[in-house]
C-alpha cells in the first residue's frame, strides 16, 4: 500500500533531521499565513560568547570574581546566555562555588545563593526594575518595593532547585507557564540615564551585544557583554518564509531593541518587537490569531513555550532547545538548521495538495 501523503511527508522530514509529531501538525504547517521568529538561540547560534566584563564602581569585585559568581549562579540554567557565562569562567580556569536556592524566570534571568551571597544574573531591564526578586534568606533586609511577580523555581528543565515545604518541586506544564505568562506583568520604571549601570548597559548594547546584568546582594556588580553569532542561512530562511507566506516574518525577542535592530538588519527583518517577556510573546501571537491569521512560531527557549502553544503551529530549534519547548512544539528541527523551517512549510503544502 502507498503511504498517505502527510505520513510520507513526515517520513521525509525524519530523514532530513526534522521530527514532526503528528499528521495534523504536518498538515497545519502548510496553512500558515505569518511567521514569528525568536532571536536568541533561534536566529542566532545556540552558542554565545562573553565578549567583555565591566565591573561597576563600588562593587569591590575583580572581573574574575564577578564572572565566577555569575557563572556559579548560571550553572544550572540551559539558557544560551547562561552557557556562555559558564564557558567564559571555565576558559579562565575559575573555580565555581556551588549554588543554592537556584531559581529562574524565563525571559528575565536567574538567581541563586553563591558562597553566602545573593547573585542575580539576567536582563538589565528586569533586574534593575526589581522585577526579579532574590531568594528570601533569614535576616535579609526587606526587598526593595516596586517589585513584580515572583520568580518561578519550578521550570521543568532548570533542574537544580531546592524544595521548601510550601513550594514542592514539580515539573512545570505548558499550562502553568501560560497561566503565569498571561497574568499582568509589573509596570516598568522609567530609565535613569545618569546611572553608571545604565551607562554601561547602553555602551554594551550600542556595540550590538546583549547586556547581562550581575547583581550581588542586590547591588549592581557587573555588566557582561555577550555576543551570539547569526546562524548560517538565517537571511535565506527569512526570505524563503516571507515568500511562502507573502508576509515578511516578524522578530519576537526578549532582548533589547538595539541588539534586535542590528540582527534584524542582518537577516532582513524590519518588523521587530523587542524587550518582550514570555507573556508579551503570547499576546502578540494571540493578537494575530484572533485577527484570523495562522501563525508559525519558531523558538528555542523555555520563554518561547507559551507562544509556541498559542500559535497555529510551533517549531522548536532542537539541539539546545529546552525540554519544555521541545515538548510543546509541533515539530522539532533536530538537525538544528534554519533552512529546515521553510522546507517544512513547502513539504506540507505539497502533501496537502495530494490529500485534497
Ligand atoms: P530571546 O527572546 O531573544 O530568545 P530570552 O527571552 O531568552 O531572549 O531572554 C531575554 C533576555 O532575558 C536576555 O536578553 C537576557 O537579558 C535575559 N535572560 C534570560 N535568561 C537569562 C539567563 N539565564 N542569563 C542571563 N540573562 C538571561
Ligand atoms: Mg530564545
Amino acid at each position: 500500500a502507498t503511504m498517505p501523503p502527510l505520513l510520507s511527508a513526515i517520513a521525509t522530514c525524519g530523514r532530513n533531521g526534522v521530527l514532526v509529531k503528528s499528521a495534523a501538525a504536518m498538515e497545519r504547517l502548510g496553512g500558515i499565513t505569518r511567521v514569528a521568529l525568536d532571536k536568541t538561540g533561534t536566529l542566532t547560534e545556540a552558542s554565545a560568547r562573553v565578549r567583555g566584563i565591566r565591573v561597576l564602581p563600588g562593587s569591590g569585585l575583580t572581573e574574575h570574581e564577578a564572572l565566577a559568581l555569575a557563572a556559579a549562579a548560571e550553572r544550572p540554567s540551559e539558557h544560551p546566555l547562561a552557557r556562555a557565562v559558564v564557558a567564559a569562567a571555565e576558559e579562565r580556569g575559575l573555580r565555581l562555588e556551588p549554588a543554592a536556592d537556584f531559581g529562574s524566570a524565563p525571559g528575565r534571568g536567574v538567581r541563586a545563593v553563591v558562597a553566602g551571597r545573593t547573585v542575580q544574573v539576567g536582563s538589565p531591564l528586569a533586574l534593575l526594575d526589581g522585577a526579579m526578586p532574590p531568594p528570601e534568606r533569614p535576616g535579609d533586609p526587606a526587598p526593595p518595593t516596586g517589585g513584580g511577580d515572583p520568580v518561578r523555581t519550578d521550570v521543568a528543565n532548570e533542574s537544580s532547585r531546592t524544595a521548601t515545604a510550601d513550594s514542592p518541586i514539580r515539573p512545570a506544564t505548558t499550562d502553568d507557564l501560560i497561566r503565569t505568562a498571561t497574568a499582568d506583568g509589573p509596570a516598568r520604571k522609567a530609565v535613569d540615564q545618569d546611572d553608571p549601570v545604565r551607562a554601561a548597559v547602553a555602551e554594551v548594547e550600542d556595540g550590538g551585544a546583549t547586556a547581562v546584568a550581575v547583581l550581588v546582594d542586590r547591588r549592581p556588580a557587573a555588566v557582561l557583554a555577550i555576543a551570539a553569532p547569526l546562524r548560517a542561512g538565517a537571511a535565506e530562511a527569512v526570505a524563503a518564509l516571507g515568500q511562502l507566506t507573502g508576509t515578511p516574518p516578524v522578530l519576537l525577542t526578549g532582548d533589547n531593541k538595539r541588539a534586535a535592530a542590528r540582527l534584524g538588519e542582518e537577516v532582513g527583518i524590519t518588523d521587530i518587537r523587542a524587550g518582550l517577556l514570555p507573556q508579551d510573546k503570547v499576546a502578540t501571537v494571540r493578537g494575530w490569531e484572533d485577527a484570523g491569521e495562522r501563525v508559525l512560531m519558531v523558538g528555542d527557549g523555555v520563554n518561547d513555550a507559551p507562544a509556541l502553544a498559542a500559535s497555529h503551529t510551533g517549531v522548536a530549534m532542537g539541539r539546545a532547545g529546552s525540554a519544555l519547548t521541545l515538548e510543546t512544539a509541533d515539530a522539532v528541527v533536530v538537525r538544528d538548521e534554519l533552512a529546515a523551517v521553510p522546507s517544512l512549510v513547502a513539504l506540507s503544502r505539497r502533501a496537502r495538495r495530494l490529500v485534497a
